[in-house]
């Protein structure tokens, strides 16, 4: 028999007053998208990030999509990515009909190496979409630098990174273009959900446009026209005004939830650091001038049998843990569309090597504690073999 899990990988937390919000939600009215929760809740972004405009969407991989469509990608195109992240960075350029261009990681962030950005640039190329792994930044003053000199438009994978800063400034906010996600697993979360961070004003208009299913719904609503009509192509891309309701009690929490798991991660880098320096383990790191939002604990392995022996020491004491991803320019689907068969040496290393530890709001001091303690007594327990 399998031991029960006793600490998950993941909960869902309630921070504040989701639960009355959904029910007034529901009860005044609007239900539907684009409501007084939904505008209260992109009012609450666009004044903490300072954004332009911020747009809910029902995913972080709808917000890709309408980010795909707001760059003009299409048949031919190609946009600059790493393969060491979720498919929906990639899947948004893949249904333009535009082809991914996967790019290595720096083996310290695990994010979009910027020295090699420009060697995988062709006439081709319209678009750079970093994703900040883990809530921590990409080197985004070099990668906006590099689109600016070659006219690319940068989109900003930010699922990771609400809430987090590069030199000051909130991720989503500097490239064109940014996404954030409010999936469950996410520090912010509404069960599924998204949003879009509009940076250029020109791009303002037809964002809304596509978002609303191709037409000047928003405009009409704000009575800029008086009707309201098919204009664009779109899709259906508004939230509900419940998951809206759900949301904005987490993003009026931001605060104390990214303390709390800022907490835990501190907790966490203690409590292993012995591990670290005798060369058993791998932890994260934060470059200078960067305020992590405290997405993810991990550990790396040596090799991926002593990761996979180490999930399961944690699974026989109840405890999941988990790892990914199956990099993107391996995967079957890729060979399909034709990506090229590169070698990006950092990618499968980290791939192998890297393990999720549980972390959200409601995780308490003394299962951070277990977790650790289990850690080294694995370690322990093999050096003694
Ligand atoms: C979670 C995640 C997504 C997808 O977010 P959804 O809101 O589930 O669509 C996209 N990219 C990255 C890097 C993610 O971590």
């Amino acid at each position: 028999m399998t031991t029960p899990i006793r600490i998950p990988f993941n909960k869902p937390c309630i921070a504040g007053a989701e639960l009355s919000y959904v029910a007034q939600a529901i009860s005044g009215g609007h239900a539907s998208g684009d409501g007084p929760f939904t505008k209260k809740a992109e009012r609450l972004m666009q004044d903490a990030f300072g954004a332009h405009r911020v747009l809910l969407t029902t995913s972080c991989t709808a917000a890709l999509e309408l980010a795909a469509l707001l760059c003009d990608l299409g048949p031919g195109d190609e946009v600059i990515m790493p393969s060491f992240t979720f498919v929906s960075t990639a899947n948004a350029v893949v249904l333009r009909g535009a082809k991914p261009v996967f790019v290595d990681v720096r083996a310290d962030t695990h994010n979009l190496d910027e020295r090699l950005i420009e060697r995988a640039i062709t006439p081709r190329t319209k678009a750079i979409f970093p994703v900040h792994y883990a809530g921590v930044p990409c080197e985004m003053d070099e990668i906006m630098s590099i689109a600016h000199r070659h006219g690319l438009m940068v989109v900003e994978d930010a699922a990771q990174g609400v809430n987090a800063r590069y030199k000051g400034r909130p991720l989503g906010t500097i490239g064109q273009l940014g996404c954030y996600s409010f999936h469950e697993t996410k520090n912010f979360s509404c069960g599924e959900g998204g949003a879009l961070v509009v940076n250029d004003p020109a791009l303002t208009q037809r964002a809304e446009i596509l978002r609303e299913k191709g037409t000047n719904r928003s405009q009409f609503l704000r009575g800029q026209v008086d009707k309201y009509t098919w204009t664009d192509v779109g899709s259906s891309y508004v939230p509900s005004d419940m998951l809206a309701a759900y949301l904005l009690g987490q993003l009026e929490n931001m605060d104390r939830i990214t303390a709390r798991r800022g907490a835990i991660c501190d907790s966490y880098a203690r409590a292993l650091a012995p591990l670290a320096q005798r060369g058993l383990i791998g932890l994260p790191w934060t470059p200078p001038d960067c305020t992590p939002n405290h997405h993810m604990f991990y550990v790396l392995a040596r090799d991926i049998a002593e990761r996979t022996a180490l999930i399961a020491h944690l699974r026989a004491a109840g405890i999941l843990s988990v790892f990914h991803y199956v990099p993107l320019h391996s995967a079957p689907f890729a060979g399909t569309i034709g990506v090229p068969r590169t070698e990006l040496p950092v990618t499968d290393d980290t791939s192998a090597r890297l393990l999720r530890l549980p972390l959200y709001f409601d995780l308490t001091d003394a299962e951070v504690t277990e977790v650790a303690a289990r850690i080294r007594d694995f370690y322990e327990t093999r050096e003694a073999a």
